[in-house]
């Protein structure tokens, strides 16, 4: 990304569903350091009012919303996850919409951090994916054996296997996702063990950023 000297350090949280993105950041928040959430602000970006969510009404009809006026999210989700020359159409229109919108309203809160602790976080399940690793410095993936993670969205969510690996097909491959982190914190043990590893990182982090810019 381009460095500028006023903009804190920003580290890229990702990781595949369920990998314990969400845990890692909740640890994170805990220590006191901000935390920007991808998925948040794709919510906010098509809450009644905002221009996208007329789009999308327009584009899908009024069956992708809800009485309250709020995004029906299982009807838009099974227009978009559906096998068919249809679906993936209806998905990239929706992303060609999305993503800079997201992006945009993501540079804004990162910009408006103001925190004693020198790096912030952007925890992201499509940072790669959708290039928004670009907004960051540094990378950290969350990773676990795909059986661990199946078995924690099952508890989580109460998925079937065939949800979760229509997901998974739709994030990068684990191995590619591992290989294009700066930093692996691996997720297969107990949450505090999860703990432990993220307060290292923070320290270790911290220490060197007293020392160098980003
Ligand atoms: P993500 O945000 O990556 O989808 P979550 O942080 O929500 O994943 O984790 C998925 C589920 O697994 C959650 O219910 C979470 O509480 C649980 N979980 C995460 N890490 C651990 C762990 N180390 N031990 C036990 N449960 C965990």
């Amino acid at each position: 990304m381009a460095q500028d000297a006023e903009l804190m350090t920003i580290i890229g949280l990702t990781g595949g569903i369920g990998s314990g993105k969400s845990a890692a950041s909740d640890r994170f928040a805990h220590l006191g350091v901000t935390v920007v959430d991808a998925d948040q602000v794709a919510r906010e970006v098509v809450e009644p009012g905002r221009p996208a969510l007329v789009e999308i009404a327009k584009h899908f009809g009024e069956a992708v919303l809800l009485a309250s006026g709020a995004l029906n999210r299982a009807q838009l989700r099974e227009y978009i996850f559906a096998n068919t020359p249809a679906g993936i159409e209806a998905k990239q229109w929706l992303e060609a919409l999305l993503h800079p919108l997201i992006r945009q309203a993501i540079t804004t809160q990162l910009a408006a951090i103001n925190s004693p602790i020198p790096y912030a976080i952007l925890v992201s399940p499509l940072l790669f994916e959708t290039e928004q690793d670009q907004l960051t410095h540094r990378t950290l993936v969350i990773d676990c054996d795909t059986t661990i993670q199946q078995q924690r969205v099952q508890a989580r969510d109460g998925n079937s296997l065939e949800q979760i690996a229509a997901i998974m097909a739709s994030q990068l491959p684990r191995e590619e996702r591992n290989q294009r982190a700066d930093q692996v914190i691996t997720n297969n043990g107990s949450l505090e063990a999860l703990y432990v590893a993220i307060d290292e990182y923070h320290q270790q982090l911290c220490d060197q950023l007293a020392n160098s810019a980003h």
